[in-house]
């Protein structure tokens, strides 16, 4: 009887991939894998999809060494840059792309390329065992989000200084929309525009789309796009995307643990919270918020089993929950059960509980296996 399971499905994560490049064709693409590749174990989903992507984009150098580490020779964006010196030494010796998206960052780079050019000129370095290269440096630029990114009147400043640094190979402009889902609010337009016009005299390449901007706005596509949730089938809002053709890669599954008979009137669970109206049959499923299954899920939140869905009733715990087949259910102890997937979207789920997407995915814990399988 299985536990709490990922099962990965290699064929609709490679589909997927070459659904976003007919969406996008004449970028490049950023694969973003970072929070263990959205949940579903980062070495597998490199693996998979390495020769089908032109770099890797993470959010921690943690998660580039690991790539990398796995024998991946291409190229690696840090998409928020190094957080300090040391992992600025370990971007360079690594031969990482990095954002740079604030002054530090930039004074650190110069600083540190000045060291080396010293270095350098005193025949000191070719000594040392670390050896340091120029890197790719992609230029944040804050059109709208307001989150990181330079502001647009710093980028010619940013632009020359970086130019000079004998530590930065090229130079990518970068930027990240903040209501591209919203389609009709106007304020991507802003951004493109305001892209537009930092970007005008400068031959450099461009990204500013994520997944809702592949999906919906062809004019942001530039030079590289930056797929994360929707190469595993998952909307990046709460309308399911499969209508579009992207297919569910994992499917969440555990196993009914135990199938009892319940009076009516009697309660289920911690805090008595759910009484049954009628008589009927509770399963046990083997999962809970020990495995990042949301202990907030209510009353109702469907779940797939043998064919149908059935609500679940009273707290999740940490270890199971607890559902309600009905009276009539031929559901056996060892069934499987399906929290998400193909059977039951997790876009439902999501907009049952009031989270989002991204937000179930990434808070799997390790307790839950994680399987590849090919179609
Ligand atoms: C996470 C992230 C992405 C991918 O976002 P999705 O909405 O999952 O496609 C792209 N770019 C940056 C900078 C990110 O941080």
């Amino acid at each position: 009887m299985k536990p709490a399971t990922a099962t990965i499905n290699g064929s609709a994560l490679r589909h997927n991939l070459k659904l976003i490049k007919s969406l996008a064709p004449n970028s490049k693409i950023c694969a973003v894998v970072k929070a263990n590749a959205y949940g579903q174990g980062i070495r597998c989903v490199t693996k998979n999809i390495e020769n089908m992507v032109d770099a890797f984009g993470v959010a921690r150098i943690k998660e580039a060494l690991t790539i990398q580490e796995s024998g991946y020779a291409g190229k690696i964006v840090l998409l928020e840059g190094f957080f300090d010196r040391e992992e600025l030494l370990k971007t360079l010796s690594r031969r990482f792309d990095t954002v740079i998206h604030c002054i530090e960052q930039l004074e650190m780079l110069e600083k540190v390329a000045q060291e080396w050019q010293k270095e350098q000129e005193k025949g000191f370095w070719k000594r040392k065992t670390k050896i340091y290269f120029p890197v790719s440096v992609w230029l944040k630029i804050d059109t709208g989000m307001h989150r990181l990114g330079i502001h647009p009147e710093d980028v010619s400043e940013f632009y020359q200084r970086l130019s000079q640094c004998p530590l930065v190979s090229s130079i990518s402009f970068i930027s990240h929309f903040s209501r591209a889902d919203e389609l009709d609010c106007g304020y991507s337009e802003k951004q493109i525009a305001v892209f537009e016009e930092v970007s005008k005299g400068y031959s450099v390449e461009r990204s500013l789309s994520a997944s809702s901007g592949i999906l919906y706005w062809q004019q942001a596509h530039y030079e590289w796009v930056r797929p994360g949730i929707i190469m595993h089938g998952i909307s990046p809002h709460n309308r399911p995307i499969t209508e579009l053709g992207f297919k569910p890669v994992m499917t969440l599954s555990s196993s009914l643990i135990t199938v009892r008979t319940h009076k009516a009137g009697e309660p289920v669970g911690y805090g008595a919270a759910w009484i049954s109206p009628k008589d009927t049959k509770i399963g046990v499923v083997a999962i809970g918020y020990g495995d990042g299954y949301p202990r907030n899920a209510p009353e109702g939140t469907p779940v797939f089993i043998n064919g149908r869905k059935v609500p679940i009733v009273g707290r999740v715990s940490m270890d199971m929950m607890t559902v309600d087949l009905g009276i009539d259910s031929q559901d056996k102890v060892g069934d499987e059960v399906i929290l998400w997937g193909k059977d039951l979207l997790i876009e439902e789920v999501a907009e049952t509980i009031g989270v989002i997407n991204y937000e179930l995915i990434t808070k799997l814990t390790p307790r839950v296996l994680i399987e590849y399988k090919e179609e």
